[in-house]
């Protein structure tokens, strides 16, 4: 059994960003600028910002938090971002969720420039996704596939169970498995044989958030196990599989932490760079 170190990945792909970072400023006389939008006070969605931040600052990237108030108007956010879309040296956006309730998710993420979507949730990118164009891929379903790359598995023909639908993770993470020629099932909350399809899954991704749900007895011998879940309990940072059972059975496993989180924030840079090239190529 190996237990697939997500930190350890992350900070390679750090520091190729960095260095990829430090060649494209010096031909472009300029540097990546990504912008976040946090809005409201949310102190989950605050410390995923200033990890974004400290990330992008190591890896040589500006990064810009603009904080607007939870009383904020949707017209007024939408043309916060308008100005983002229209603003030359911005090069990614990324509006953190969640919003609050009188701000409509949807239009805020249809009205980024598809070209600057870092989180890969505009429709276009999400459309490229589906037909297997070249768009933006979501950081944490990217994060994946480049933790599932590292292991050296073979995807194609195989049999995947993503438990997950959500847009964000589960059905992005569904579709590039599918691109890469596995055979790919989803299941969620109304699914009756939840048991079973993970007894046949040779690749298991769990996207619940449910604390330890799967359990080393619904694992197939020698799967490979990514535990996307982070779920606080009293204090602890606990995923969605049951390690210490599901590491009996399975032959490659994410822990958590130090799993799928760390590559989220590494993905997003590469998403940063990715934009801010082909940005500039465009120029
Ligand atoms: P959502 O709450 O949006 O989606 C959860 C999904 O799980 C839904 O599709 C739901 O089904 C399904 N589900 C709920 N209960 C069951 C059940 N008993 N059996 C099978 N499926 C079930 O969550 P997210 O996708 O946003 O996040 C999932 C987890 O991943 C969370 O713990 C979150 O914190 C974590 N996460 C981690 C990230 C990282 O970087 N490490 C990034 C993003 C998320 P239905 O659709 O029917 O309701």
């Amino acid at each position: 059994m190996s237990i697939i170190d997500g930190k350890a990945l992350s900070k390679e792909i750090r520091k190729d960003v960095k260095k990829q970072v430090a060649s494209l400023t010096e031909k472009y006389g300029k540097s990546p600028h990504l912008v976040v939008v946090l809005v409201g006070e949310n102190p989950a969605s605050e410390t995923y910002v200033r990890m974004k931040h400290r990330a992008c600052e190591r890896a040589g990237i500006r990064s810009t938090a603009i904080n607007k108030s939870s009383a904020i108007s949707e017209k007024e956010l939408l043309d916060t971002i308008i100005n983002l879309n229209e603003d030359p040296d911005v090069h990614g956006i990324l509006v953190q969720l969640p919003l609050p309730e009188h701000i409509d998710a949807n239009k805020v993420i249809n009205t980024i420039e598809y070209k600057k979507d870092v989180d890969g949730f505009h429709p276009m990118n999400i459309a490229a996704l589906q037909i297997g164009t070249q768009g933006i891929v979501s950081a944490t379903p990217k994060g994946i596939m480049t933790l599932l790359e590292h292991t050296g598995i073979e995807i194609e023909g195989k049999q995947a169970l993503v438990i997950g639908r959500s847009n964000i993770v589960g059905k992005p993470v569904a579709q590039l498995l599918l691109n890469k020629n596995a055979t790919v099932t989803i299941a969620h909350s109304r699914t009756r044989n939840l048991e079973e399809l993970s007894r046949d899954a040779d690749i298991l991704i769990a996207a619940v958030g449910r604390p330890k749900m799967v359990t080393g007895d619904m694992i197939k011998e020698g799967a490979t196990v990514i535990d996307v879940g982070v779920n606080r309990v009293e204090d602890k940072l606990i995923g969605d599989v049951d390690f210490e059972s599901a590491k009996e059975k399975a032959a490659h496993i994410t822990p958590v932490p130090g799993g799928v989180g760390p590559m989220t924030i590494a993905s997003l840079l590469q998403n940063t760079l990715e934009c801010f090239e082909a940005l500039q190529k465009e120029a």
